[in-house]
Protein backbone atom coordinates (compact mmCIF):
# COMPACT_ATOMS: atom_id res chain seq x y z
CA UNK A 1 0.00 0.00 0.00
CA UNK A 2 1.22 3.50 -1.09
CA UNK A 3 1.56 6.04 1.69
CA UNK A 4 -1.07 7.93 -0.30
CA UNK A 5 -3.92 5.26 0.30
CA UNK A 6 -3.69 5.83 4.02
CA UNK A 7 -6.55 8.01 4.58
CA UNK A 8 -7.71 9.44 8.41
CA UNK A 9 -10.41 7.63 9.13
CA UNK A 10 -12.22 10.88 9.92
CA UNK A 11 -11.80 12.27 6.48
CA UNK A 12 -13.14 9.25 5.20
CA UNK A 13 -16.00 9.54 7.67
CA UNK A 14 -16.72 12.99 6.35
CA UNK A 15 -16.69 12.06 2.41
CA UNK A 16 -19.20 9.37 3.15
CA UNK A 17 -21.26 11.81 4.88
CA UNK A 18 -20.94 14.32 2.07
CA UNK A 19 -21.68 12.13 -0.32
CA UNK A 20 -24.58 10.94 1.30
CA UNK A 21 -26.25 14.41 2.15
CA UNK A 22 -25.24 15.19 -2.05
CA UNK A 23 -27.16 11.96 -3.29
CA UNK A 24 -30.10 12.76 -0.67
CA UNK A 25 -29.99 16.17 -2.16
CA UNK A 26 -30.37 14.67 -5.77
CA UNK A 27 -33.07 12.95 -4.93
CA UNK A 28 -35.35 15.87 -3.85
CA UNK A 29 -33.97 18.04 -6.41
CA UNK A 30 -32.09 20.16 -3.65
CA UNK A 31 -28.68 21.58 -3.50
CA UNK A 32 -26.27 20.86 -1.34
CA UNK A 33 -25.31 24.29 -0.38
CA UNK A 34 -28.80 24.41 1.48
CA UNK A 35 -27.78 21.82 4.35
CA UNK A 36 -25.54 22.72 6.76
CA UNK A 37 -23.52 19.74 8.39
CA UNK A 38 -22.89 20.06 12.34
CA UNK A 39 -20.82 17.54 13.95
CA UNK A 40 -22.07 16.57 17.12
CA UNK A 41 -18.95 16.05 19.85
CA UNK A 42 -20.63 15.59 22.90
CA UNK A 43 -19.11 12.45 23.08
CA UNK A 44 -15.55 12.82 21.83
CA UNK A 45 -12.47 14.93 23.32
CA UNK A 46 -11.43 18.58 22.29
CA UNK A 47 -8.74 16.79 20.10
CA UNK A 48 -11.61 15.40 17.94
CA UNK A 49 -13.28 18.47 17.68
CA UNK A 50 -9.83 20.12 16.62
CA UNK A 51 -9.95 17.45 14.14
CA UNK A 52 -12.74 17.97 12.56
CA UNK A 53 -11.92 21.77 12.12
CA UNK A 54 -8.66 20.59 10.50
CA UNK A 55 -10.36 18.64 7.54
CA UNK A 56 -13.07 21.44 7.02
CA UNK A 57 -15.74 21.51 9.28
CA UNK A 58 -17.28 24.31 10.55
CA UNK A 59 -20.05 23.65 12.99
CA UNK A 60 -19.97 21.73 16.34
CA UNK A 61 -22.82 21.02 18.41
CA UNK A 62 -22.72 20.47 21.94
CA UNK A 63 -25.15 19.21 24.44
CA UNK A 64 -24.09 20.10 27.99
CA UNK A 65 -22.53 23.66 29.10
CA UNK A 66 -19.45 21.49 30.29
CA UNK A 67 -18.36 19.68 27.11
CA UNK A 68 -18.60 23.25 25.34
CA UNK A 69 -16.43 25.03 27.81
CA UNK A 70 -13.87 21.94 27.80
CA UNK A 71 -13.80 22.08 23.70
CA UNK A 72 -13.56 26.16 23.61
CA UNK A 73 -10.76 26.47 25.79
CA UNK A 74 -8.81 24.58 23.99
CA UNK A 75 -9.95 25.17 20.61
CA UNK A 76 -8.63 28.39 18.94
CA UNK A 77 -10.16 27.79 15.42
CA UNK A 78 -13.01 30.32 14.60
CA UNK A 79 -15.82 27.68 14.78
CA UNK A 80 -19.74 27.49 14.93
CA UNK A 81 -20.97 26.61 17.82
CA UNK A 82 -24.60 25.14 18.59
CA UNK A 83 -26.20 24.32 21.11
CA UNK A 84 -28.28 21.31 21.32
CA UNK A 85 -28.80 19.70 24.51
CA UNK A 86 -31.52 20.64 27.20
CA UNK A 87 -30.86 23.96 28.89
CA UNK A 88 -31.29 24.52 32.34
CA UNK A 89 -32.36 28.32 32.84
CA UNK A 90 -29.35 28.74 35.59
CA UNK A 91 -26.80 27.61 33.13
CA UNK A 92 -27.82 30.36 30.47
CA UNK A 93 -25.76 33.37 31.77
CA UNK A 94 -22.25 31.58 31.82
CA UNK A 95 -23.15 29.37 28.05
CA UNK A 96 -25.17 31.79 25.75
CA UNK A 97 -22.57 34.19 24.44
CA UNK A 98 -20.72 31.55 23.71
CA UNK A 99 -22.80 29.68 21.13
CA UNK A 100 -23.98 30.77 17.48
CA UNK A 101 -27.29 29.28 17.27
CA UNK A 102 -29.58 27.80 20.28
CA UNK A 103 -31.42 24.55 18.72
CA UNK A 104 -33.30 24.02 21.96
CA UNK A 105 -35.60 26.71 22.78
CA UNK A 106 -38.71 24.86 24.22
CA UNK A 107 -39.99 27.14 26.79
CA UNK A 108 -41.09 30.82 27.59
CA UNK A 109 -38.89 30.84 30.85
CA UNK A 110 -35.63 29.84 28.83
CA UNK A 111 -37.00 32.62 26.43
CA UNK A 112 -36.91 35.23 28.82
CA UNK A 113 -33.82 34.72 30.56
CA UNK A 114 -31.77 34.20 27.20
CA UNK A 115 -33.27 37.77 26.74
CA UNK A 116 -32.31 39.03 30.22
CA UNK A 117 -28.09 37.72 29.56
CA UNK A 118 -27.47 37.66 25.95
CA UNK A 119 -25.65 40.89 25.00
CA UNK A 120 -26.55 40.67 20.98
CA UNK A 121 -29.35 38.48 19.58
CA UNK A 122 -29.27 34.97 19.70
CA UNK A 123 -30.14 32.77 16.75
CA UNK A 124 -32.72 30.04 17.72
CA UNK A 125 -34.78 27.04 17.15
CA UNK A 126 -37.60 26.07 18.97
CA UNK A 127 -37.61 22.50 19.71
CA UNK A 128 -40.91 20.97 19.03
CA UNK A 129 -42.10 17.49 20.12
CA UNK A 130 -43.62 16.20 17.23
CA UNK A 131 -43.57 12.60 17.85
CA UNK A 132 -45.15 12.76 21.78
CA UNK A 133 -42.94 10.48 23.73
CA UNK A 134 -42.29 12.10 26.89
CA UNK A 135 -38.62 11.36 27.54
CA UNK A 136 -38.22 14.67 24.55
CA UNK A 137 -38.82 17.62 25.26
CA UNK A 138 -40.69 20.45 23.18
CA UNK A 139 -43.26 22.19 22.75
CA UNK A 140 -46.08 20.07 20.85
CA UNK A 141 -47.73 21.38 17.81
CA UNK A 142 -50.76 22.40 18.69
CA UNK A 143 -48.90 24.79 20.98
CA UNK A 144 -46.81 26.63 18.45
CA UNK A 145 -48.86 29.47 17.25
CA UNK A 146 -49.71 30.53 21.05
CA UNK A 147 -45.90 30.16 21.44
CA UNK A 148 -44.36 32.49 18.78
CA UNK A 149 -47.21 35.04 20.06
CA UNK A 150 -45.19 35.71 23.44
CA UNK A 151 -42.01 35.38 21.95
CA UNK A 152 -42.49 38.80 20.78
CA UNK A 153 -42.09 39.72 24.26
CA UNK A 154 -38.36 38.66 23.84
CA UNK A 155 -36.19 41.25 21.34
CA UNK A 156 -32.88 39.03 21.79
CA UNK A 157 -34.50 35.97 20.94
CA UNK A 158 -34.51 35.61 16.65
CA UNK A 159 -36.53 32.47 15.83
CA UNK A 160 -34.23 31.01 12.94
CA UNK A 161 -36.43 27.68 12.53
CA UNK A 162 -37.93 24.43 14.72
CA UNK A 163 -35.92 21.63 15.55
CA UNK A 164 -37.19 18.11 16.41
CA UNK A 165 -35.45 14.53 17.16
CA UNK A 166 -37.12 11.21 15.28
CA UNK A 167 -38.13 8.57 17.35
CA UNK A 168 -35.66 5.74 17.61
CA UNK A 169 -36.96 3.49 15.42
CA UNK A 170 -36.41 1.62 12.08
CA UNK A 171 -39.83 2.36 10.71
CA UNK A 172 -39.11 4.72 8.28
CA UNK A 173 -42.22 5.90 7.86
CA UNK A 174 -42.68 7.08 11.20
CA UNK A 175 -39.25 9.32 11.13
CA UNK A 176 -40.58 10.44 7.50
CA UNK A 177 -43.89 11.47 9.17
CA UNK A 178 -42.21 12.82 12.62
CA UNK A 179 -40.41 15.33 9.79
CA UNK A 180 -43.05 16.43 7.39
CA UNK A 181 -44.81 17.36 10.37
CA UNK A 182 -42.00 19.70 11.52
CA UNK A 183 -42.01 21.25 7.98
CA UNK A 184 -45.52 21.60 7.95
CA UNK A 185 -45.65 23.80 11.32
CA UNK A 186 -42.50 25.42 10.03
CA UNK A 187 -44.31 26.39 7.15
CA UNK A 188 -46.89 27.73 9.42
CA UNK A 189 -44.99 29.33 11.71
CA UNK A 190 -43.35 31.13 8.85
CA UNK A 191 -46.27 32.23 6.89
CA UNK A 192 -46.82 34.89 9.63
CA UNK A 193 -43.91 36.77 8.50
CA UNK A 194 -42.68 37.92 12.13
CA UNK A 195 -40.25 39.56 12.46
CA UNK A 196 -38.69 38.43 15.26
CA UNK A 197 -39.11 34.79 13.93
CA UNK A 198 -38.46 34.53 10.14
CA UNK A 199 -38.48 30.56 10.74
CA UNK A 200 -37.63 29.16 7.03
CA UNK A 201 -34.80 26.74 8.98
CA UNK A 202 -35.60 23.27 9.89
CA UNK A 203 -32.84 21.99 12.21
CA UNK A 204 -33.71 17.39 11.74
CA UNK A 205 -31.47 14.25 11.40
CA UNK A 206 -28.84 12.83 13.19
CA UNK A 207 -26.64 9.44 12.71
CA UNK A 208 -29.59 7.36 11.96
CA UNK A 209 -31.84 9.44 9.83
CA UNK A 210 -30.61 12.37 7.92
CA UNK A 211 -30.98 11.21 4.49
CA UNK A 212 -34.64 11.41 5.49
CA UNK A 213 -34.60 14.19 7.07
CA UNK A 214 -32.86 15.76 4.12
CA UNK A 215 -35.52 14.53 2.07
CA UNK A 216 -38.14 16.33 3.66
CA UNK A 217 -36.59 19.47 4.09
CA UNK A 218 -33.51 19.63 6.78
CA UNK A 219 -31.24 22.94 6.73
CA UNK A 220 -29.40 21.80 9.34
CA UNK A 221 -28.08 18.06 10.63
CA UNK A 222 -26.60 17.28 13.72
CA UNK A 223 -24.61 14.17 13.42
CA UNK A 224 -22.68 12.54 16.22
CA UNK A 225 -21.46 8.56 15.91
CA UNK A 226 -21.54 8.58 12.42
CA UNK A 227 -18.85 11.48 11.96
CA UNK A 228 -16.98 12.78 15.21
CA UNK A 229 -17.57 8.98 16.32
CA UNK A 230 -17.53 8.03 20.41
CA UNK A 231 -14.62 7.93 22.77
CA UNK A 232 -14.80 4.54 23.27
CA UNK A 233 -14.22 4.23 19.09
CA UNK A 234 -11.57 7.04 19.79
CA UNK A 235 -9.05 5.43 22.66
CA UNK A 236 -8.61 2.20 20.55
C1 LIG B 1 -26.42 13.36 20.38
C2 LIG B 1 -27.33 14.19 19.58
C3 LIG B 1 -27.25 14.18 18.18
C4 LIG B 1 -26.30 13.27 17.40
O1 LIG B 1 -26.71 11.95 17.52
P1 LIG B 1 -26.05 10.76 16.65
O2 LIG B 1 -27.09 9.73 16.60
O3 LIG B 1 -24.82 10.35 17.38
O4 LIG B 1 -25.74 11.32 15.32
C5 LIG B 1 -28.09 15.03 17.48
N1 LIG B 1 -28.97 15.83 18.11
C6 LIG B 1 -29.08 15.86 19.45
C7 LIG B 1 -30.07 16.78 20.09
C8 LIG B 1 -28.27 15.04 20.24
O5 LIG B 1 -28.39 15.07 21.57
Amino acid sequence: MKSSDIVNPLEQRLETIKQQINTACEKVHRSPEEVTLIAVTKQVSAARAQSLLNIGVKDLGENRLEGLLEKQEIIEDAANWHFIGNLQTRKVKELIDRVDCLHSLDRLSLAKEVNKRATKPVDCFVQVNVSGEESKSGITPQEADAFFEQLAAYEKVHVIGLMTMAPNTRDESVIRHVFRSLREVRDQIAAKNLSYAPCTQLSMGMSNDFEIAIEEGATHIRIGTALAGTEREESK
